[in-house]
């Protein structure tokens, strides 16, 4: 154990700047908005009628599942840039009882797939944007059977009923909200990159429709429709299932595109649930494919020595030990993380307090080390290589807690804005597959994150629900904005372990991102302020304007409080 680092405290405190929404709080807040008692429930979400979708089935009774299903299906009509049954996701249910499960809705690879899937006739990858706008980057979506998986298991209302909310969304129309325009028009060369896209939202010259238009979405009724009647077969066979095929094929450079066999074919997963304690919490997250847990998870644990309660949120010295234990981490992650069905994830020796122990030895609270690589934990039988993708940007995650005191805490994705660009029947197609590294191999080794047939690209996605020491549900908590997810998630949980700030305040918190040897600080954010002093330490800090977006629902002070990040439009509601 490290004794803090009270007497360096003094010299590093700043005055408090805060930035538009990314604040350093000084102190816990009293409880805030939002407070609903166990027995109503709470919906977090990024848009507040994906919310009141959640709270409406929470209202007729619905378990957490079920009301977490409807609000996934509601973000697919109005939140159309992020998530949707176009895509996957990743389900983790926190029961009052402690257990804890998952499911794993990630899309996968075409069975035809080779690492060679992103390497042109020369041997070279393709540019990211060329492989996103076409068929290599779609990925068989996973959402649908993950939703069917969930309610089967843990659903209290009809199947039907949680489509009730987006169907009558997408029938009777929506409002462009800023942020949905924002994107279209930002990100048009996918939004409109088909004439469905551009026929749903964009007018005859072409402009994206501003924001307060009401749009009418009636072929996603219509499958909505069919999914509520007859399954998730609605979606992985019939019509559904021969158009995506049908229209990926027709995108996809070479003959080993994705079929109908591969859609049929698709198989959400219950997995283990990666668990372990940091202060006498349990954390628990989304394993493999998702990188999501074992980061999270190694950056917490690894400051564990470090008292960052004493030292606080306004301390550079704090936000440098985070920095550094993340960059360890993340060495690991890019080293190690894959889909465990295809190459051996050390997920155990990843989470081994003693090998998390030996890791933090490297963080020194005065100096930054010169260069973070990765380590070997228990069980790295392969070596693979460092692998290369490419941005991201997009997702949705939402949270859920029951009458029952039951959290879900799940993560949606069509990977980038508006996916592939590819529109069925209303709905973008993900283009998921590019977070796969482009690159097979490097330095002689294979990286574990290559494209394989079948195989479910490496996640970000960081779902997480945590007990308390005396075995409460505490907190349910994840974000969206790719590689950033684990640095956000990790930022909340020490915000309301370590600094005890409300649900709130965690989501307020500025956001430090250190992949690699850069470290990255919200722009605008209270961080910025602290850049000479991290600059001091020996960091190379850049200020980066980051795609952030959490939702959190916090224990606290004998009630549940919801949260959804101020850079977001997100709200949290109690029916
Ligand atoms: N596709 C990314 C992942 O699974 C998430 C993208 C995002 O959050 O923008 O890690």
């Amino acid at each position: 154990m490290r004794t803090p680092f009270r007497h360096a405290l003094a010299a590093f405190t700043l005055p408090l700047v805060l930035g538009a929404c990314a604040t350093v709080p000084a102190e816990p807040a009293a409880p805030v908005a939002h407070a609903a008692p166990i027995d109503t429930g709470l919906v977090s979400a990024a848009d507040p009628r994906a919310a009141a979708a959640g709270a409406a089935i929470l209202k007729q009774g619905g378990s957490s599942t079920d009301a977490a299903i409807a609000v996934m299906l509601a973000l697919t009509v109005v939140e159309p840039q992020s998530s949707g049954i176009g895509g996957g996701g990743f389900y983790v249910r926190g029961a009052a009882d402690g257990s804890v499960e998952t499911i794993d809705g990630r899309e996968t690879a075409p069975r035809a797939a080779t690492p060679e899937w992103f390497l042109d006739p020369a041997g070279k990858p393709v540019s990211f944007n060329q492989a996103v706008l076409s068929g290599l980057s779609v990925g068989v979506p996973g959402n649908v059977q993950l939703a069917q998986e969930a309610h089967r298991q843990h659903g209290k209302l009809p199947w039907a009923a949680l489509f009730a909310p987006a169907i009558a969304l997408a029938r009777d129309g929506f409002v462009i909200s800023p942020r949905m325009h924002e994107y279209l028009d930002q990100a048009r060369d996918r939004a409109a990159a088909d004439a469905q896209g551009r026929a749903l939202f964009f007018n005859e010259q072409g402009e994206p429709l501003p924001a307060g238009t009401r749009v009418k979405n009636p072929a996603l009724a219509t499958v909505l429709e069919r999914i509520a009647g007859d399954g998730a077969k609605a979606f992985y066979s019939g019509d559904n299932a021969q158009t995506i095929a049908t229209r990926v094929a027709a995108a996809t450079p070479h003959t080993r595109a994705m079929t109908g066999q591969d859609i049929a074919r698709y198989r959400a997963v219950p997995r283990a649930a990666v668990c372990g304690t940091y202060r006498a919490y349990r954390i628990c997250g989304m394993g493999p494919p998702s990188s999501g847990a074992t980061t999270v998870f190694a950056t917490l644990k690894q400051l564990e020595g470090f008292d960052l309660g004493a030292l606080g949120p306004r301390s550079p010295i704090a936000w440098h030990l985070i920095a550094e234990s993340m960059r360890l981490a993340y060495a690991d992650r890019e080293r190690y993380l894959g889909d465990s069905d295809f190459v051996s994830v050390p997920v155990a020796g990843l989470t081994d307090p003693a090998y998390l122990a030996d890791r933090a030895r490297l963080i020194a609270p005065t100096k930054t080390m010169a260069q973070a690589l990765p380590g070997t934990p228990a069980g790295a039988v392969v070596a693979y290589g460092k692998g290369a993708s490419g941005a991201e940007s997009g997702t949705s995650h939402f949270v859920v807690i029951d009458r029952d005191g039951t959290a879900i805490s799940y993560t949606s994705t069509i990977e980038g804005s508006f996916g592939s660009g590819i529109v069925i029947d209303g709905y973008y197609l993900n283009n998921e597959l590019t977070d796969f590294s482009f690159t097979p191999q490097a330095d002689g080794r294979p990286v574990a994150n290559r494209v394989e047939g079948g195989k479910r690209p490496r996640s970000s996605m960081a779902p997480t629900v945590i007990y308390s020491p005396d075995g409460r549900l505490f907190m349910a908590v994840g974000a969206a904005g790719g590689a950033t997810i684990p640095a956000q998630v990790v930022r909340a949980i020490i915000g309301a372990i370590d600094w005890k700030l409300t649900a709130e305040q965690t989501l307020a918190l500025p956001v430090l991102f250190a992949p690699g040897d850069t470290v990255f600080v919200e722009q605008g954010s209270a961080l910025e302020a602290m850049i000479p002093a991290l600059r001091d330490l020996g960091h190379t800090v850049t200020p980066r304007n980051m795609p952030l977006k959490a939702n959190t629902a916090l224990f606290e002070n004998g009630k549940w409080t919801g949260a959804a990040d101020p850079r977001s439009e997100g709200t949290a509601i109690d029916p």
